[in-house]
């Protein structure tokens, strides 16, 4: 990376925290580096490259997503190396966050899905991952985001479904309760990663904002941008819909960093987080 951009970068970091840290699966960590010097130091945890921000007090700190399938109470470290030579291991430890439960019965046939659509879940999902495990110094997009639409909150991030006695995955995203032909704002500058159509997440959007940090639109009636193109912070990216595994139009909401799913609601500026209310309802499918 060439030095200006750099500067750049290590100038915007003081601005760009509004994170708090959320040391839990589907949370985001903060962990202080005790490194003050001008170029952000490099670090990483789990083989992914984090994402670096300066904290008001000047220090640095590394900025790690927890994935919403990290195992509660665990003891993580990463490492840094700082444009001196000086490395270090810093550890931290994940804590727990008790998620909403829900008990599903419901008829099997509903469910099933045959041997083809497995296959192409599975493919889908391995094109998702790809695409949020790069990692862009470039793309200086803002953690501290307004909300894509102002909607109620018809299911939590990290709701934990049980259908017929069976664990499914935790729920990756918030969903907002939008009707269809609402319009999908940007919530920070980014670039489009990819839009396409998969089959759970129907039509979607993937935004990446740059150093592993990335968020995702789906169920949309329509997306209203291009794969590799810039998009501003207020820009349409897409319009709510009810394409995909849904059982009735709304935005599935998701966030990650370095790879790893967590609630895209601690970006979420405190003004705009104040709008968007639970809405007591049954929960939409995703
Ligand atoms: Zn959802």
């Amino acid at each position: 990376m060439r030095l200006p951009i750099l500067i750049f970068l290590c100038v915007f970091g003081v601005f760009a925290l509004a994170l708090e840290d959320a040391r839990y699966p589907g949370g985001v960590a903060i962990v202080p580096l005790s490194e003050f010097g001008k170029i952000a130091p490099i670090a990483f945890c789990d083989d992914r490259r984090l994402k670096i921000q300066k904290l008001p007090s000047g220090e640095w700190a590394a900025i790690v997503g927890v994935s919403i399938d990290a195992k509660p109470n665990a003891n993580k470290y990463l490492s840094y190396w700082t444009i001196e030579g000086k490395s270090a291991i810093v550890p931290f430890k994940i804590g727990d966050k008790a998620y909403p439960i829900q008990r599903l019965t419901i008829d099997q046939s509903m469910e099933a899905l045959d041997q083809a659509t497995i296959d192409r879940v599975a493919k889908e999902r391995g094109i998702i991952a790809a695409a949020i495990a790069e990692f862009s110094e470039d793309i200086g997009g803002d953690t501290r985001m307004r909300a894509p639409l102002i909607a109620p909150i018809s299911s939590a991030f990290g709701l934990r479904r049980v259908i017929n006695k069976t664990p499914r995955r935790p729920h990756s995203g918030t969903d907002l309760a939008a009707p269809k032909g609402t319009p999908i704002a940007a919530p920070s500058s980014g670039v489009v990663a990819l839009e396409g159509s998969h089959f759970y997440c129907g039509n979607f959007v993937l935004l990446n904002h740059g150093e592993g940090l990335f968020t995702l639109y789906c169920h949309l009636d329509r997306s209203a941008v291009k794969t590799g193109q810039a998009t501003k912070t207020g820009a349409i990216v897409g319009y709510v819909g009810a394409t995909g595994r849904v059982t009735g139009a709304h935005l599935h909401w998701s966030a990650a960093l370095n790879g790893a799913w967590f609630d895209p609601l601690l970006l979420v500026s405190r003004a705009d987080l104040a709008k968007l209310t639970p809405k007591p309802q049954s929960p939409q499918k995703r």
